[in-house]
């Protein structure tokens, strides 16, 4: 079936709604709560049994700064502007205008998100971690502690994790959210997959096609749709096309239905599309911490990344290495196991010299020693030339015996999200191939192209932080209203 029909190819509608919303994940929920509040009658179309999505599953931590109460109880300075240009920096420039939106609006929104009834202690982790299975407030996620960025703004954590002990405290955020939709009365139809999107005659989306039990039906919109279906790491055609390396050992992260359905429906309609090929791929060497005084080498013997990254900053770089291939190498007052388990960083050996290693590891003869050497030399004086690794993390790795550990992107499982998606602008219009706003049609969360574009410059919560605002700035926007800040 086409995913484009024409209005005057629908038979007969069989319900209506001033806004009608695809997808009931985070972005969906904060759009259906604005634009309901705004005044209009909204209808969510949802797949799954109930709403959710891989938010709920998520590890809950949302990328907020500028100054927010949990930021100010760990005794953390922030501001929109260093926000700002952290992000611009790291993330890049081309996306200014939705950054500078984003982090202007950033306390407001954190606090819109607590009114809402997903909560945030006011307590600190200080540590090295992926994500956390206690209640800490706030965390550092990102890469603002890594040079060159540490020198450009002032580095702080930004990473809050909702107040859910466990794997998913995404969950702690998406139920009251949903909760306070039933509450506005936003209505809903589950178990139903939209397929097309319907135009009038001027091109612009004004109803959705569904199938529900094995039946089609028609929605339509009097005044928006706005596609909230996520990221498409679930569909093997899509990752073929955009991923063509991709190893059988990475694996996507998400419920079954993050197969890109939104991003075929608002391509089908004319829509532009950005950063189809980035992602966000983790198979972290922290925690412990200890082990980023380790370093890491390719197939060269070669150091090529600070290690002290944001781990998707590393894994983009390991990435990016001849055969993908790279070693963890530790001396003996540095060794302990990677803690993340199913990251499978194999263990190769311990070993009684350097030269061992490299021949081990096949590495070129001389490599390893002069990496090494060059790399303690510096590291006794609390220096590193060559990738600036933060004085923190900085040691001479010259205690015997030493240890490798494989890291490579194709030998280790790494787990991924993709990044790419629908072109929106700052008041999440979905935009066409040539720059212009659909008329009609709206997008937020992972089913638009994420702000940042590759693993380098990602940081968590970079998914669930934008797209919940961003989900905020559609709802109103197809309901009629301006959007929250303008
Ligand atoms: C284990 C895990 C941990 C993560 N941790 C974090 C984290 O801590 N921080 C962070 O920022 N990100 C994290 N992510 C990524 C993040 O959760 C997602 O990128 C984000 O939740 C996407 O939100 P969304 O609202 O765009 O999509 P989703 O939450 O996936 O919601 C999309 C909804 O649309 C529905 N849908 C899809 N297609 C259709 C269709 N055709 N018709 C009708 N309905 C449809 C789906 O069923 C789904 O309910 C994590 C992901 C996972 C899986």
């Amino acid at each position: 079936m086409s995913k484009i029909m024409r209005n005057s190819e629908v038979p007969q509608y069989s319900d209506r709604a001033d806004v009608i919303i695809i997808g009931y994940g985070i972005a969906g929920a904060c759009a259906a709560l604005e634009a309901r509040r705004a005044g209009a009658e909204v209808l969510v179309i949802e797949r799954a049994g109930a709403g959710g999505g891989s938010s709920a599953l998520s590890s809950g931590l949302f990328y907020f700064g500028g100054g927010t109460d949990v930021q100010h109880a760990a005794g953390y300075e922030d501001s929109a502007e260093n926000m700002y240009r952290f992000m611009a920096t790291c993330m890049g420039i081309e996306q200014a205008d939705l950054i500078r939106r984003y982090c202007d609006d950033n306390v407001a929104h954190f606090n819109w998100m607590e009114a809402q009834g997903v909560p945030f202690e006011r307590t600190y982790f200080p540590g090295k971690a992926v994500f956390l299975l206690s209640t800490e407030g706030l965390m550092s996620t990102g890469n603002e502690k890594v040079w060159p960025f540490r020198e450009i703004a002032t580095p702080v954590p930004r990473g809050h994790q909702v107040a859910r002990e466990g794997e998913s405290p995404g969950g702690g955020a998406m139920e009251p959210l949903l909760a306070r939709c039933e509450e506005a009365g936003v209505r809903n139809s589950y178990d139903s997959v939209a397929t097309a999107l319907i135009c009038d005659d001027a091109g612009g989306v004004c109803g959705v096609a569904i199938r529900q039990a094995g039946v089609t039906k028609f929605y339509a919109a009097n005044r928006g749709v706005i596609v909230a279906t996520g990221g498409f790491g679930m569909n093997r055609q899509m990752l073929a096309e955009y991923f063509p390396n991709l190893p059988e050992t990475a694996q996507p992260l998400g419920t079954p239905y993050t197969d890109g359905s939104g991003i075929q429906l608002g391509k089908a309609v004319g829509a532009a599309t950005q950063g189809m090929d980035g992602m966000i791929a983790t198979a972290s060497i922290y925690p412990p911490g200890q082990l980023i005084k380790g370093i890491i080498v390719n197939l060269q013997g070669r150091r090529f990344v600070a290690e002290d990254s944001y781990h998707g900053r590393t894994a983009a770089f390991i990435m990016e290495q001849p055969k993908t291939r790279a070693y963890l190498i530790v001396d003996a007052e540095v060794f302990s196991y990677p803690e993340t388990v199913t990251a499978h960083h194999t263990l190769i050996d311990g070993f009684e010299s350097i030269e061992e290693m490299e021949a081990r590891l096949a590495l070129p003869t001389g490599s390893l020693a002069e990496t090494l050497a060059d790399y303690n030399l510096h590291a006794a004086e609390g220096e590193d030339p060559m990738f600036h690794k933060h004085p923190d993390w900085l040691k001479p790795l010259d205690k015997a015996p030493w240890a490798a550990f494989d890291i490579s992107f194709d030998r280790s499982n790494y787990l991924y999200i993709t990044l790419g998606g629908l072109k929106i602008d700052r008041h999440a219009r979905v935009l066409n191939r040539g720059g212009e706003p659909i008329q009609g049609l709206f997008a937020a969360g992972a089913c638009t192209a994420h702000i940042p574009r590759d693993g380098k410059s990602y940081a968590s919560g970079m998914s669930l932080g934008p797209g919940s605002y961003f989900g905020r700035v559609a709802g109103r926007m197809a309901a009629g209203k301006s959007g929250l800040t303008d």
